[in-house]
């Protein structure tokens, strides 16, 4: 028998999966996957379903309804102050990972060079071999995941095509600072490179501190290609409805990957998601203040426990050193045990590198509601006190 395509076969399960199949099956509380528990905005979730009752339920215009890429480019001047044209610069996708895949399959080609930062999100590895690219791949060391900067400058080459860049990031936390921004800026630039940005945790920036797109940094508006997604906006990632940004010419071969790999998503999403982003500025404060309320109730509950949490600028995730609980697992076999014994599940640092030094580090999702962090926090009480 021929085999399947040997760089995705070359992949397990993505971590996430394995983690909720292990936390099902031993009733474990599940701070692993990154689900927000029972905060969906009402009225967007009535909106939704409004829509499927009123129609259209057929395909949408390809690059998403107009209402909607109307509803992005207003987001855009509101909260960045640019100027995007709904009708050539915005495009509707099948969540953040299917903006990430279209980018990636419609800029790459055979050869190309993209630079990611280590830790990072599952999804752009395979994608990025899958599509021809060469990940030439850059550490940030913890407990502050400060930007390496000689490191990354090194990293570029005259075969750089992109980088791409996570801020807020998943699972660090870590928010790039304005001046880490603009020394990505012009690497990025000195290049004549692109940026593509996963920007999915930008409703999710703490501490008083505002998210900044680098798209906005001097010179970047062309450069970059900015991938949100509704599923952390609205806390519904079930819905897949990710938005991407990006000037005509950038935008264009991106669209060709969209249409055959998913083509059109689903018109009544979009409708309550277009909905959503006008809502008023109190529901993104409110959101930003609750979610940043539950991660300092778990970081103090962790800390109580004897984890050393790692400070968390932005996303819904923190990170916790395993190490100051004096135990000799490694973070695969200490998730393992935590789910099993003492019924929390976590995700293992370790699976967003691809290699397994740094491997002390758990990663707990904090969207969830008081009910279960109190719980996750009682179980992990009990068997570590
Ligand atoms: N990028 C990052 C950094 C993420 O954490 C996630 C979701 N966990 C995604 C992309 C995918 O987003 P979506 O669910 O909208 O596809």
């Amino acid at each position: 028998m021929k085999s399947g395509n040997g760089i995705l076969s070359s992949y397990g399960t993505t971590i996430f999966e394995v983690v909720s199949g292990l936390a099902r099956e031993h009733g474990a509380v599940n701070l692993g996957q990154g689900a927000p528990e029972g905060m969906e905005p009402a009225d967007v979730v009535a909106r939704a379903a409004q829509a499927i009752l009123d129609g259209p339920n057929q395909y949408p215009p390809l690059m998403g309804t107009p209402g909607l890429r109307r509803a992005v480019a207003a987001h855009e001047k509101r909260f960045y102050g640019l100027d995007v044209d709904w009708e050539s610069e915005v495009m509707v996708t099948s969540g953040a990972t299917g903006a990430l895949a279209d980018a990636l399959f419609g800029l790459i080609e055979e050869g190309d060079e993209i630079i990611l930062l280590e830790p990072l999100y599952d999804s752009y590895l395979p994608i990025i071999r899958r599509a021809g690219g060469v990940p030439r791949l850059v550490r940030l060391a913890p407990p502050d995941w400060t930007l390496p900067r000689d490191r990354l400058a090194a990293a570029f080459s005259p075969c750089t095509k992109a980088i791409l860049l996570n801020s807020p990031a998943n699972p660090c936390g870590k928010v790039y600072t304005e001046d880490e921004l603009d020394f990505i800026a012009r690497l990025v630039r000195d290049h004549d490179a692109y940026a593509i940005c996963d920007e999915v945790y930008e409703h999710l920036v703490f501490d008083g501190r505002k998210h900044i797109p680098l798209m906005t940094r001097p010179g970047m508006r062309d450069r970059c290609v900015r991938i949100a997604s509704a599923g952390k906006i609205f806390s519904v990632t079930g819905w897949k409805i990710g938005m991407l940004v990006a000037a005509p010419d950038l935008l264009r071969p991106i669209i060709k990957a969209h249409q055959f790999l998913t083509f059109t998503v689903p018109p009544n999403f979009q409708t309550a998601v277009a909905y959503g982003l006008e809502k008023e500025d109190g529901y993104f404060t409110t959101l930003i203040q609750d979610m940043q309320a539950r991660r300092d109730r778990l970081a103090a509950g962790l800390a109580g426990v004897g984890f050393r949490v790692l400070p968390c600028g932005g996303s819904y995730f923190l990170t916790a050193d395993i190490g100051a609980l004096g135990n000799a697992d490694d973070d695969v076999a200490f998730c393992r045990r935590m789910t099993i014994e003492a019924g929390v599940a976590a995700v293992p640092v370790s699976a967003f590198h691809t290699t397994g030094e740094v491997n002390r580090f758990v990663r707990f999702c904090f969207a969830k509601s008081d009910a279960t962090l109190t719980e996750a926090l009682a179980r992990l009480n009990k068997y570590f006190g």
